[in-house]
């Protein structure tokens, strides 16, 4: 017999569910709070076997274990389902109905840590995991970094700033685009920190780690603590990436006119004049560029075969919703 074929009954202790919290990271706050193993209550919520990786996961559960699990914690059945983002995950293989069922799953982003100054103030002393479904960063309320590690920004304007023009960025005209192109930013200029490419980014960056208290720079591109320390000059990069004019510029220009766009994201991140030479061999930039150009390969060729185009300068590029 399966611990989830047993009746529930209330559990002596209950515990609140936060807005965006795993349902592993729920369940396994309640079986804390009751001093019973996570893996125990999991089992009498469905048949499962949970092991020590699904910290990093979610689950869905179906209605029969979610109404088991709003049994267990005094909480209204509902209301579970509208906190725990988990429930609106349809697994590939549909759950059976009528009869407890729970399936894990990954999820892009993977679940972080809840600000823990929020968590504190709820009176929250266990780790709450939450999935941020709006790419959100930072805690506004108490200007601390949360994704990936903890971090007090209140010294870190730069930070708040970028973060506020992030958000813009991700809900404004250009929001399908928007994720990509911050990626893509966020590769530049972790490129450009490692490789030291840029000695006036090199030495800002520097100093922002060490006041993060963030060992820097680090070679990869999974290292939360290192997408903070650029994170101002990856937000100023992915509004360039992401602007329409720039995009036509660098898929229609022919070679040596790219010069401007260059220079221009180079400013863009704060790289002064005076240093503002073109991308060296292998600039990462060089790369994203190269790339905006092949897609459009035949578009600029058409544009220029024209004798017209190549002579009066005034020719008007396509327009601009061919790049946006
Ligand atoms: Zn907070």
């Amino acid at each position: 017999m399966n611990l989830s074929d047993l009746p529930v009954r209330r559990l002596p202790l209950t515990v609140r569910p936060l807005a965006e919290e795993t349902v592993i990271s729920f369940v396994t706050r309640l079986a804390s709070a009751n001093e019973i193993p996570a893996a125990t209550l999991f089992r009498h919520l469905a048949p499962c076997h949970p092991g020590r990786r699904i910290i990093d996961m979610d689950a869905v559960l179906s209605l029969e274990s979610l109404e088991r699990l709003a049994v267990l914690s005094g909480r209204d059945t509902d209301a579970l389902a509208r906190t725990l983002p988990g429930q609106d995950h349809t697994p590939h293989t549909p759950l059976e109905l009528g009869r407890p069922g729970l399936r894990w799953f990954r999820t892009h982003p993977r679940p972080q840590l809840a600000c823990l100054l929020c968590t504190s103030r709820r009176g929250i002393s266990d780790a709450v995991r939450v999935r941020v479904k709006d790419g959100r960063r930072v805690c506004r309320v108490h200007r601390r970094w949360t994704d990936g590690l903890q971090r007090d920004l209140a010294k870190m304007p730069e930070i708040i700033d970028a973060h506020a023009r992030y958000r813009a960025l991700l809900d404004g005209p250009r929001r399908l685009r928007a994720p990509t192109m911050v990626w893509k930013a966020q590769c530049i200029a972790l490129n450009w920190s490692w490789e030291r490419m840029h000695p006036v980014l090199s030495e800002r960056w520097a100093v922002r780690a060490r006041k993060l208290n963030i060992a820097f720079p680090y070679r990869g591109y999974d290292s939360p603590a290192a997408q903070c320390v650029v994170f101002p000059e990856t937000v100023a990069l992915a509004e360039t990436l992401c602007h329409p004019d720039w995009r036509r510029h660098v898929a229609m220009v022919r070679d040596a006119d790219l010069e401007h766009f260059y220079r221009y994201a180079f400013q863009a991140v704060g790289i002064p004049k005076a240093s503002n030479r073109s991308p060296v061999q292998g600039d990462p930039i060089t790369f994203w560029a190269g790339n905006l150009r092949a897609e459009h390969a035949k578009r600029r060729f058409d544009f220029w075969r024209d004798p017209l185009a190549a002579v009066l300068t005034r020719t008007p590029f396509p327009n601009i919703r061919h790049f946006a």
